[in-house]
């Protein structure tokens, strides 16, 4: 039994020790290459003191090295909190007051900045670090010996909505369960290539580099600025000869909606397209079949509180453009209960309610913030014999005839509106059908009391609002319309819908 998820890094390097594990920008490192400089980081943070348990940050540029540095800080018996170089120094200064690291990683380049900001801890320099083979390391191996299950592996830390950053702590268990399923379900092998997207401090990063970690798959970090360059973009998976990506829908849409298929043609390349972090227009992801019909699409749903998912939808059917893509069913080892305002459990399709998690894959809480952990964990109120905690991810959801969970809208983007209640979601789902319309958002202007919808493309509002007629309720209509050139992204790529807020004011 697997009880670490250094353990899969052991396994890979021997077996598959010559085989490239990560490219990036500065080249190819090797599994041999990478279990070895995490031997010498280990050895370093044992070395240094730095104890068990215990949080140590990862402050470097997106690299092989972050990943180097998360499984020297899992083989000394710590845990790994990652955070964005680019991220403003007072959400920095935050975060490290609920972590109070001992330590932290970082390079020559960014140590300064780092220093800046306050920290008088510990810091290790990642250039400093000598790799150390497997039969130099036995305080390594002795302190990984010791790691037990339910042991954090890291802390990813996520906005709230008071604005203090909420440190979602996660086991090395909960990330074990989820990768064996995922590599199970879609047959996930050493002969397979990530194309990665997602940011190291955003949760979906944890499909990728488990999968390579525990299969011997090689993953490939591309550049952030092909991002906005589709053609390149797509001539890097042809080159790198890329056969999975995992990337957040915006990021597909962007290759989708500039139709950069038409200049370079992946068949036989890609071979599975995977998706999660916001809704998936059936109208985007209709173009990508078209031109790669024969690529497994899936649609996986998830916040970070539930290790990157916890429902999925393989595609197997067509839909219309105006359709919802379904998020689907549980994942393995994992029960979704649907809850309404009573907490009783909904069972028929049609009737909407929040969406509850159940299983491995909760996180233990928020470090250092039992007030908030409280509100988010909660007992399961179906079960009051033993004490059984289930998340409450605050998005609202209904089964479809088929028993598949469809996605309505976060909580807080439901509204009431002319005495109606409304989903955000569902005005953007049927904008996004339209032809004239790639990306767009949609929010509450509570101040006038007005629904806006945020779009990319010139429509004007009256033929908008023509068009929408036939697809939502007249109460639904947009009460004004933003155009907006490109609808801004967060740092995980994602609409960027705070930014949008400050249009309302
Ligand atoms: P994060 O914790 O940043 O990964 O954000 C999680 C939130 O993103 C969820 O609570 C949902 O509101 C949204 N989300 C994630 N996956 C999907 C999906 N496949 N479809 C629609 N919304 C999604």
């Amino acid at each position: 039994m697997v009880t670490n998820v250094t353990e899969w890094l052991d396994d890979t390097a021997q077996r598959f020790g010559g085989k490239i594990a990560i490219c990036d920008k500065e080249g190819a490192m090797t599994f041999a290459d990478i279990r070895d400089k995490a031997f010498g980081i280990a050895d370093e943070i044992i070395r240094m003191g730095i104890g068990h348990n215990r949080p140590v940050v990862v402050f470097l540029e997106k690299s092989a090295k972050v990943l180097i540095s998360f499984m020297g800080i899992a083989y000394s018996r710590n845990f790994y909190s990652p955070v964005d170089i680019d991220m403003p120094d007072a959400r920095i200064e935050k975060i490290l007051e609920i972590l109070e690291p001992e330590l932290v990683i970082t390079s020559y380049a960014l140590s300064g900045q780092f220093r800046q900001i306050g920290y008088t801890g510990k810091m290790l320099i990642y250039e400093d670090v000598k790799p150390v083979s497997g039969n130099k390391a036995e305080k390594v191996k002795l302190a990984q010996k010791q790691i037990i299950d339910t042991d954090l592996l890291y802390v990813l830390f996520t906005s709230g909505s008071t604005g203090i950053p909420k440190g979602v702590s996660i086991t090395h268990r909960s990330v074990i369960d989820y990768v064996e399923w995922v590599t199970g379900t879609f047959g996930i092998t050493e002969n397979d290539r990530f194309g990665n997207q997602a940011p190291f401090y955003f949760d979906n990063s944890i499909l990728d580099i488990y999968c390579m970690l525990k299969t011997g798959a090689s993953l490939y970090i591309i550049p952030k600025e092909m991002f906005s360059q589709p053609v390149m973009l797509l001539e890097y998976l042809k080159k790198n000869k890329i056969d999975t990506i995992f990337w957040v829908p915006s990021a597909l849409i962007m290759v989708s909606r500039l139709k950069a298929f038409r200049d370079v043609d992946l068949t036989g390349v890609l071979k599975r397209v995977l998706f999660c972090g916001e809704v998936m227009p059936n109208k985007q992801l209709n173009i990508w079949r078209k031109y790669l019909p024969d690529c497994v699409y899936a649609n996986l749903y998830g916040p970070t509180e539930i290790t990157d998912a916890c429902t999925y939808y393989i595609v197997d059917r067509e839909f219309s453009d105006e359709e919802s893509l379904p998020i689907g069913i549980p994942m393995k080892n994992t029960e979704i209960m649907i809850l309404d305002e009573n907490n009783g459990l909904i069972r028929e399709p049609g009737r909407a309610g929040e969406l509850c998690v159940r299983g491995t894959s909760l996180a233990v809480g928020y470090y250092n913030n039992p007030e908030k952990t409280r509100e988010a964990f909660v007992q399961n109120p179906l079960q009051r014999a033993y004490e059984e905690k289930i998340y409450r991810t605050g998005d609202i959801v209904k089964y479809n005839e088929r028993y598949e969970i469809i996605y309505l809208s976060r909580k807080d983007f439901q509204i009431k509106h002319l005495g109606h209640r409304i989903e955000l979601g569902e005005i953007e789902t049927a904008a996004s059908s339209l032809d004239e319309v790639s990306m767009c958002c949609c929010l509450y202007d509570e101040k006038k009391n007005k629904i806006v919808l945020f779009l990319e493309k010139n429509i004007s509002k009256e033929d908008l609002n023509l068009k929408l007629k036939e697809l939502i309720p007249e109460y639904m209509l947009p009460g004004k319309v933003i155009y907006i050139e490109e609808l801004p992204l967060n740092a995980n790529g994602k609409v960027d819908r705070i930014k949008l807020k400050e249009y309302l004011s």
